[in-house]
């Protein structure tokens, strides 16, 4: 008897895959059979280790969530999960989710991603959460802004946009003894240049559109972090909704293959493009961790390692917004790209970009001035970049 069309059509046939493909396969599958409403409810229950519906979890987000965990210590260590969720955001929101209520309250950093202060302010300050904004390299001031509601500190190991490198042992100690969860965003540094868990965090996040994945052509967020937070962090993915999607999971674990050989690379040619930069005349100032003049120099040593210290670079141009207009404009392959870690090296203006909505007065406390401009050094030779960089400068004269 032969089959009707439309059994055909809904119903292919599965294929038993023999011998094992040599890399990952996509499984875009919204939903997988269960064989038994016993197994349904083991499976559900988390009592068999399998997959259901994609929103709670799916073959492609736990590989790359395990490769992940591992980068950030892996077995032994603090890390007892690495979760991947849609966005970098969203694994902030996550992490706050999970652990924060009502009336509760948050230190963060003075200097943080735009969007990520947005959240706590203005996001979960409708919520009822209230916040203090320090600044993360003063212990002292950070100990003054803990109230007896505090429960979480926030910082970026490299700050955004003058990377400043804080001591995150030393800040894990004051929310240890406060008894606040802390939060570490490393998207800057990434696990290559250091492992907060390691250091005393308790969450970790990182944006892995940026570096990690570091191609440019995907959203994704990470977030790792110890024990206690497992469970909410997993019923969180799901009840919110923040789950990665198997395409871009597949694509990150392609993205991750070559990440330590990316990091390395762009972080080099960010210490060369540093040093060259401190010897232009054009350029009042250059923020690297790298450099002995950076504020944070020890800090950074000591926490990054003191080999590598990021692939982010900041200057100051002379002669403000009218000079980054025409340096943007001189540069022939450097564009101008409004955020960091592609293949190729991208500068970003923060004034008009990042930190276009900061009030006149507090962007000069914070030094974010209209001559500064963000370079996020790519993995082409020294060489093109550096050339680049030569005649935008000869042509700014
Ligand atoms: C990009 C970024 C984020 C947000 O990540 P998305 O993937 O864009 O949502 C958070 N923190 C830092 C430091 C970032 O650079």
């Amino acid at each position: 008897m032969s089959e009707k069309p439309d059994e055909i059509c809904t119903r292919p046939q599965s294929v038993r895959v023999f011998p094992e493909p040599s890399t990952l396969p996509i499984y875009p599958a919204a939903v997988y059979e269960c064989q038994s409403t016993g197994q349904a409810d083991q499976l559900l229950g988390g009592e068999i280790e399998g997959f259901v519906y994609q929103r709670d979890g799916h073959p492609n987000a736990t590989v790359l969530g395990e490769m992940c965990r591992r980068l950030h210590g892996g077995d032994g260590s603090a890390v007892a999960f690495g979760q991947v969720t849609s966005t970098g955001m969203s694994a902030l929101a996550l992490a706050l989710a999970a652990v924060l209520e009502t009336g509760q309250h948050v230190v963060i950093s003075h200097q943080m991603y735009g969007r990520s202060t947005r959240l706590v302010v203005e996001e979960f300050g409708r919520w009822g959460l209230s916040c203090t904004e320090v600044d993360m390299t003063d212990l002292d001031a950070i100990r003054a802004a803990m109230t007896s509601s505090t429960r979480m500190l926030m910082v970026e190991t490299i700050a955004n946009p003058l990377l400043d490198v804080v001591d995150l042992p030393a800040i894990a100690e004051i929310a240890r003894q406060n008894k606040a969860t802390f939060l570490v965003d490393n998207t800057f540094a990434t696990p290559m240049l250091t492992r907060p868990l390691d250091l005393g965090a308790d969450l970790v996040m990182e944006s892995m559109s940026k570096i990690l994945n570091g191609h440019g052509d995907l959203m994704m967020g990470l977030l790792c972090g110890r024990e206690q937070y497992r469970d909410r962090v997993r019923d969180g993915v799901s009840s919110w909704g923040m789950t990665a999607s198997p395409f871009d999971c597949w694509l990150a674990t392609r993205g991750i293959a070559t990440a330590h050989l990316r990091v390395e690379r762009a972080c080099e040619n960010a210490m060369q493009l540093a040093n060259w930069l401190a010897g232009q005349p054009g350029v009042q100032q250059v923020h690297y961790p790298g450099l002995a003049s950076h504020p944070t120099h020890q800090n950074a040593c000591r926490i990054l390692g003191g080999r590598l210290f990021g692939n982010m670079i900041s200057l100051e141009l002379r002669g403000g917004r009218e000079a980054a207009d025409r340096f943007i404009s001189n540069l022939q392959r450097v564009r101008f790209c409004p955020s960091l870690g592609e293949i190729a090296t991208t500068i970003s203006h923060p004034r008009s970009t990042s930190h276009r909505g900061l009030k006149p007065e507090k962007a000069r406390e914070m030094g974010i001035t209209d001559g500064l401009i963000r370079v996020s050094c790519g993995i082409e030779s020294f060489d093109t970049i550096g050339e680049d960089f030569e005649n935008a400068f000869s042509a700014m004269d």
